[in-house]
């Protein structure tokens, strides 16, 4: 074992108040893309980013349909949970997980077997669909059965506005209480473990310097570089289901509540 990955170790040993912040790249190994990684959407093109931006969704009519067709195929349906996932399952086992905030849709964190009262999705989830107009919400797989009936655009049932995955596109706000309550818990944490992000998006990025600030230990773990590097006091390098099992894999259980609950 690496010096970095023991230093590691021992720091989520000795922590009460872990937060975790997840990234695209804990659930590749689960057959899901990143966007930035070496095989990411965006990397291997560029338009694709449109699809991800709320003003052509909602300026044009075929970006809507080309959404439909990629949730229609989206790989989420299928994957399944891999090691990275299971193991931050055994690092709330132990008693040490404050909040797991997600910047993933995929609702993988949840399969794996996290307690969804410690998941914080902060941009949202692809298991749901919103109408854009009146809020109506409703399940993803019953607005997949008209899409696959034949609807290339399906239109809220409510007031026929135009619907959408529950999750957070470019362009769009942030839910204030989920993004709030992200952000407080990561000024609650004693050691702050970033995983498989590349830390670019804002503001949730925001919460590694937040938490350091307050006194947080930093872990990144992740393939590439990342700007909040010089942030953390330890770098892990590696796949992460290779390396996160490794990190929690001695842990016995702490048997101590969080004395600042996540509210
Ligand atoms: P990102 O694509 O910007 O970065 C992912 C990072 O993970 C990259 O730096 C890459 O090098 C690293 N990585 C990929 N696979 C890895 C592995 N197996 N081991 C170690 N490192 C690995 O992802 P982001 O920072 O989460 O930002 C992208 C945005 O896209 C997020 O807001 C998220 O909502 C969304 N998104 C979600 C999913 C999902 O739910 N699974 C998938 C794609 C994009």
């Amino acid at each position: 074992m690496g010096h970095e990955l023991e230093r590691a170790c021992e720091w989520v040993d000795e922590s009460r108040r872990i937060v975790v912040l997840t990234g695209a790249g804990i659930s590749t190994e689960s057959g899901i893309p990143d966007f930035r990684g070496p095989q990411g959407l965006w990397t291997k093109n560029p338009k694709a980013e449109k699809l991800s931006d709320i003003r052509y969704y909602m300026s044009d009519p075929e970006v809507r349909r080309l959404a439909w067709q990629q949730r229609l195929a989206h790989p989420a349906w299928q994957a399944k949970p891999n090691p990275g996932h299971l193991a931050l399952v055994s690092l709330e086992e132990s008693g040490r997980l404050h909040a797991l905030v997600t910047q993933n849709i995929d609702g993988l964190h949840q399969v794996a077997g996290n307690s969804p009262e410690k998941v914080v999705e902060v941009h949202g989830t692809i298991h749901q669909v919103v109408c854009m107009s009146c809020d109506w919400r409703g399940p993803m797989q019953t607005t997949l059965e008209r899409v696959r009936a034949g609807e290339e655009d399906p239109a809220c049932r409510n007031c026929g506005g135009i619907l959408k995955s529950a999750t957070i596109s470019f362009g769009q706000s942030l839910v204030p209480e989920v993004i709030d309550r992200a952000m407080r818990a990561a000024g609650q944490a004693d050691l702050l473990l970033a995983v498989g992000t590349s830390l670019s998006v804002y503001p949730v990025a925001n919460a590694v310097p937040l938490a350091k600030s307050a006194g947080a230990r930093v872990v990144i773990l992740n393939a590439e570089p990342t700007p909040m590097d010089s942030v953390a006091d330890a770098l892990l390098r590696g796949a992460i289901g290779e390396v996160l099992p490794k990190l929690v894999d001695k842990l016995g259980p702490r048997h101590l509540t969080s004395d600042k609950r996540l509210t």
